[in-house]
């Protein structure tokens, strides 16, 4: 079941839930995406069709970040919780690493993806990474063809919003692969560059004031997310007045 917040339709689903059907899509035969916007990509949606289209046409659209879940609540159509990308991503490499899929890792600076893809390997010795790329490409075909020659089932793609989400859906039926999921910086955490927030934090819904705290360059970001809980609690008041 979707519910829908501020025109994009988010999975009302538990991490777990989440995890075992990214693992069903990951089997293929098709090819499909998965999505993980916070209240940041919803405004980016908010003002591009075209971009809130990519949003609702994943096959998985899961809620990351405390703001959306507030939101729902506000909206009156709750959701079972946050589910964060790099936690849904951690499961799903659990997965991969018994089945024995190939996984691709794209994005970031050079040499990111190539240390997290030896950091992965250490933690999970049986996971089959079959390629890497950096995320600062010019010309995407090279990189589709890489994709393809590399077999891979599975695609993190870590771009950044709204590069990501774009990319996944032109060029991702190209690559052959069964499943993409846009991560935005989760190859930096799994490289060791960037430190995720300790567990309490996270269980408190704090982890984007941590991100706050150690980057504060992401003020400029952050302080529109107030004001995406206003616009919820106005459009239920116009609902309410219908
Ligand atoms: N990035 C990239 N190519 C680009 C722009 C960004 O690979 O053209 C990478 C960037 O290096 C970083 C990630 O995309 O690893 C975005 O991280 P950010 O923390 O902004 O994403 P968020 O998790 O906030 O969506």
């Amino acid at each position: 079941m979707r519910n829908e917040i501020m025109g994009v339709s988010f999975d009302n689903i538990t991490l777990d839930e989440a995890i075992e059907q990214g693992a069903a899509l990951a089997r293929g035969p098709g090819f499909s995406y998965v999505v993980t916007p916070n209240p940041e990509i919803v405004n980016l949606a908010r003002q591009t069709k075209e971009y809130e289209d990519i949003l609702n046409g994943a096959g998985l659209v899961l809620p990351d970040g405390i703001g959306v879940v507030y939101a729902a609540k506000i909206l009156g159509c709750p959701l079972k919780g946050r589910v964060p990308g790099i936690d849904f991503a951690t499961g799903l490499l659990a997965r991969l690493e018994v089945s024995g899929q190939r996984l691709f890792l794209l994005g970031a600076k050079p040499g990111v993806a190539e240390q997290a893809a030896a950091n992965l390997k250490e933690q999970y010795p049986n996971l089959v990474i079959c390629g890497t790329n950096d995320g600062y490409f010019q010309d995407s075909t090279p990189v589709v063809e890489k994709i393809r020659a590399a077999g891979a089932d599975v695609v993190f793609v870590c771009l950044g919003a709204p590069k990501q989400e774009r990319w996944m859906a032109r060029y991702g039926p190209d690559t052959g692969a069964h499943l993409m999921v846009g991560l935005g910086g989760v190859l930096d955490v799994y490289a060791g560059n960037v430190k995720r927030a300790p567990e309490i934090w996270q269980k408190l819904g704090m982890e984007w004031l941590y991100r706050l705290i150690r980057q504060p360059s992401r003020i400029g970001r952050m302080a529109k997310l107030p004001l995406f809980l206003v616009d919820a609690r106005k459009a239920r008041k116009k609902e309410g007045s219908r």
